[in-house]
């Protein structure tokens, strides 16, 4: 299914490890990127359900795009909102979060899912399906992210009381 919010799980850790490098955002804007063929899958009924967005190689193009957009996008999004402080994006916040977000779905849907082909277009191999199950990858993406929730709330406190 397109769009799980499983995915986050691995950005909210990476968010509470490195904090103000990492845009939570345009990880997040990465995984509905990508997540857009199957979804166009779904409606039309046709195309490949997992298809190239879903290889490091269309992943890449993807990355870039949800970098160059999601630095634009959001800081419009903060100005509007009146929230200048977490502008402006920086250049290596939105490729490390961009890549980050769109590598980091592209592994973790080569394990979960058969179809999924990650070095595609070179090569229509994958040997990671069922090494773990789906319910403990989402056991493990839950825990990630409840682990970086827990971090940022502390981190947040602390700063409260500097
Ligand atoms: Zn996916």
């Amino acid at each position: 299914m397109p769009f799980t919010p499983f995915h986050m799980g691995a950005g909210i850790a990476v968010k509470a490890a490195i904090q103000s490098r990492f845009s939570l955002l345009i990880f997040g804007w990465a995984q509905v990127l990508i997540d857009l063929q199957p979804l166009l899958v779904i409606i039309t009924g046709k195309g490949v359900y997992h298809g190239l967005s879903h290889s490091y190689f269309g992943a890449t193009w993807l990355a870039l795009a949800a970098a160059v957009s999601g630095k634009y996008l959001f800081e419009f999004a903060f100005r509007l909102i009146r929230q200048p402080q977490f502008l402006p994006i920086s250049w290596p916040v939105a490729w490390l979060s961009g890549f980050v977000g769109a590598y980091s779905h592209v592994l973790i849907d080569s394990i979960t899912h058969r179809d999924v082909k990650p070095f595609a277009p070179f090569s229509q191999i994958n040997n990671l399906p069922g090494r773990v199950s789906d319910s403990a990858m989402e056991i493990f993406l839950v825990f990630c992210g409840l682990a970086g929730c827990v971090v940022l709330f502390i981190l947040r406190e602390r700063r409260r009381k500097d």
